[in-house]
């Protein structure tokens, strides 16, 4: 299974570009979505939460309050290092199967931390959606209606955006319109389809 790996920064286009793979026939695997998979109502991990951290991070329905986890690890190393501990693993198992459950050509495996939490070694070659800051602060402020310092701080949290220029097998410009991003990536899957499809006959 050929995967090609994309990432780019918050507010970058990841799920913009992933919707336009899609669109070639492209199988997507999210990590985000299954970062939430994991830990869904009756899930072992969810258990395991609320063991450690006690029922108040549990919703009357059954989900878990992320907003009230995130107040128990905010400033707390050991908690954080423990509930990472506890859904790394289990998010790269998932991710893992889903991939190979894949049926398109190549499959697209969509991650904001690619590069940071080492996932880019699942990959045979990785996607940059790629903005200038400036952009990317507006962008999300106009999605999430959150204030610039708050998106300067998820951004100080993630590589910068010359680390993952530096990474990158390839780069895609999201400057320009949605439309614009739409050719961009239609134009390398046409490059990655041609790809994969010779090294599977091989
Ligand atoms: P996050 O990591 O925060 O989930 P993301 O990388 O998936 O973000 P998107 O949600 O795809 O980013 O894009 C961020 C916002 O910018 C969205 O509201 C999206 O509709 C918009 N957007 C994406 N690409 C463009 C573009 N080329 N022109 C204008 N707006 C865009």
């Amino acid at each position: 299974m050929v995967i090609i790996g994309l990432t780019g920064g918050i507010g970058s286009g990841k799920s913009a570009a992933s919707a336009a793979f899609a669109e070639c026939g492209i199988d997507i695997v999210d990590a985000d979505v299954v970062a939430r998979q994991v830990v869904q109502p009756g899930s072992e991990a969810l258990a395991k939460i609320s063991a450690h951290f006690g029922a108040s991070i549990i919703r009357a329905n059954g989900s878990l309050d992320r907003a009230a986890l995130r107040e128990k690890i905010f400033a707390n190393h050991d908690a954080k290092a423990w509930l990472n501990n506890l859904l790394h693993p289990l998010i790269r198992a998932q991710i893992i199967q889903q991939l190979q459950a894949a049926k398109s050509p190549y499959v697209v495996l969509v991650a904001p931390l690619l590069f940071e939490n080492g996932l880019d070694a699942l990959c045979q070659a990785t996607v940059l959606i790629d903005v200038p800051e400036a952009l990317q602060i507006s962008r999300t402020q106009k999605r999430d209606g959150v204030s610039s310092e708050q998106v300067r701080a998820i951004m100080a949290s993630q590589w910068s955006r010359q680390e993952k220029q530096a990474a990158a097998t390839y780069i895609i410009d999201n400057s320009g319109t949605v439309a614009d991003l739409k050719r961009h990536v239609e134009s390398l899957h046409r490059q990655l389809f041609e790809l994969a499809t010779t090294k599977t006959s091989q």
